[in-house]
């Protein structure tokens, strides 16, 4: 019989629902469970590939190609499985199929309403992945706060499942926050009493209380948060602050909070195998280095817009040992500077990464970035656009083709370096009509790539219309682009390099997307171990120029 775990939030978003879920799915799996998650999301766009980053954050890439919300990202890091696009449901993917269900005829005679047609339609898309998964617990997350009017259906839809499938194999968690008000000194607990509140008015008691805090949570808090919420005090669950998000399942372990599910749901499993994952969490906390990563986008304002990215660089600093800090910079900041600004901006960092994006904002900021990596051997991983940039850079500055572009920022470019393919060129919808999911990659043996993945054949995640011009290959390779990456199917330019500089690499697909923590991606690997290399030639070059100082002031002095 499967179990089901819905997970809900109070209070304010941001709470980090998505790293308790996450967590807990890790806790059950190293108990021996087979575990899936899944995330509502009341928003009613079909999915989340035609929303702008700074929205909901990134968008995450599943094997099979779906656009999805950022915690499906932070779900398959911890519990280290691939998910698929049936682990991302959203009001606008339920209406679309109960709609086309009522073209088809499928509820004639009937009136179609939210209940019970829209709640069935959501509570079978639970009971599918379950069935797919084969799991023994399913997590559903639900997106939102409790008390918006969309996230209403699927309230009710989890409330009814507890009625269909029997109350001892369902239960609930409640995400909430218990600020810290400084003027008074004490942590509040009338936010979270409010919106269990609320939870309870629509029927939904929580089981557990997940509460986020900043400072630890005294008895007498759990206590009234217990008595309010009608929890037993053991089910009031302080999820404090921490310095790694990786840290949050043993955190969750310590409190208890698998001991209470396994027991509530009945669940005969075996003692947590957590070393692993302890040993993890300690290699973050003690590095034994650590570099900088310029990490140049557009999308700078929000903090998750780059979320797989940021985390896989720091898994690239895990299997180096290193500690990576990020250095955001905004590339419409970079359009402004000359070379030396440039170099001051980015001269204190081991590595650039230019990240992937859309349209023309900020582009020649990123052009500016990638020159300066190639002309200073400064170790550079463009990713999707920040590729194709570096294609166009080095077309038209080592190649000498002016106003070289790719085709999505300038339709009339001479040289279109970057273009769409023909199979692209007749496509006018924008929803999930990109290149997407996982496509093989034919790497060259003796490649960078070669020797980080060590593997000629490799599967990667992509998301992007446009492609390098096959037409200009022969050009930008006589010049000394290496394409060591390649789609056999249709001869597409999946990985470049430039050989005789230390690390420049450059990939079509989304490499991130497959990194986990405890399997950090070879390219962020390797890139990162680049980085260790730049930031010793840097203190050599640092310290060389102080003893050249030295010996200078030796000379002069009298
Ligand atoms: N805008 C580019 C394309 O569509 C790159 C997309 C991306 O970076 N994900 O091809």
């Amino acid at each position: 019989m499967t179990k089901y775990i819905f997970v809900t939030g109070g209070v304010a978003s941001a709470l980090g629902k998505g790293i308790v879920s996450a967590s807990i799915g890790r806790l059950l799996k190293s108990r021996g469970l087979r575990v899936t998650l899944l995330k509502f999301d009341p928003y009613v766009n079909v999915d989340a590939g035609t929303m702008n980053p700074y929205q909901h954050g990134e968008v995450f890439v599943t094997e099979d190609g779906a656009e999805t919300d950022m915690d499906l990202g932070h779900y398959e890091r911890f519990i280290d499985e691939n998910l698929t696009r049936d682990n991302n449901v959203t009001t606008g993917k339920i209406y679309f199929s109960v709609i086309s269900r009522e073209r088809r005829g499928e509820y004639l005679g009937a009136t179609v309403q939210i209940i019970p047609h829209v709640t069935n339609e959501i509570k079978e898309a639970i009971r599918e992945v379950g069935r797919k998964a084969q799991a023994d617990v399913v997590i559903v997350e639900v997106g939102g706060t409790v008390g918006d009017i969309e996230g209403l259906p699927f309230l009710e839809a989890i409330r009814q499942f507890r009625h269909n499938v029997g109350e001892e194999n369902v239960m609930y968690i409640h995400v909430s926050l218990v600020p810290y008000l400084k003027t008074v000194g004490e942590l509040k607990t009338k936010p979270t009493q409010h919106s269990v509140k609320e939870l309870r008015s629509i029927g939904i008691q929580p089981d557990v209380i997940v509460c986020r805090t900043e400072l630890p949570l005294q008895r007498s808090i759990k206590e009234k948060i217990a008595l309010f919420c009608d929890v037993p005090l053991e089910a009031v669950i302080q999820a404090i602050d921490v310095e790694t998000i990786y840290e949050v399942p043993l955190i969750l372990e310590e409190e208890g909070l698998t001991d209470i599910i396994v027991r509530r749901l009945g669940i005969s499993c075996g003692e947590p195998r957590l070393e692993e994952w302890r040993e993890l969490v300690n290699r973050i906390k003690n590095p034994h280095h650590e570099v900088t990563i310029a990490l140049v986008g557009k999308y700078m304002g929000g903090g998750d817009t780059y979320v797989s990215i940021v985390e896989a660089l720091h898994h690239g600093g895990i299997a180096n040992r290193t500690k990576v800090k990020i250095l955001k910079v905004d590339s419409e900041d970079l359009e402004r500077l000359d070379d030396s600004g440039i170099a001051a901006r980015l001269g204190g960092c081991d590595g650039v990464l230019v990240a992937p994006g859309f349209g023309d904002r900020g582009v020649e900021g990123k052009v500016k970035a990638i020159k300066f990596c190639r002309e200073h051997d400064v170790p550079f991983f463009g990713v999707c656009y920040g590729m194709q940039w570096a294609v166009v850079e080095f077309a038209r500055n080592v190649c000498g083709l002016h106003g070289a572009n790719t085709t999505e920022v300038d339709p009339h470019t001479p040289y279109p370096v970057i273009d769409l393919l023909p199979e692209q060129k007749g496509v006018t919808e924008k929803g999930g009509t990109m290149r997407l999911g996982s496509f093989p990659c034919r790497i060259e043996p003796g490649s960078l790539a070669f020797q980080a993945y060590q593997e000629e054949v490799v599967f990667e995640r992509h998301r992007h219309r446009y492609e390098v011009n096959n037409a200009y290959l022969p050009l930008l390779t006589s010049k000394g682009l290496r394409v060591s990456g390649v789609y056999p199917e249709k001869n597409l330019a999946e990985i470049i390099e430039l050989p005789g500089h230390t690390w420049f690499l450059g990939t079509q697909f989304h490499a991130e997307y497959r990194s986990r923590p405890n399997a950090p991606h070879p390219l962020y690997r390797e890139f990162i171990r680049a980085a260790l290399y730049q930031a010793r030639r840097r203190k050599a070059v640092k310290e060389e120029a102080i003893r050249g100082r030295e010996q200078y002031v030796m000379r002069d002095e009298p």
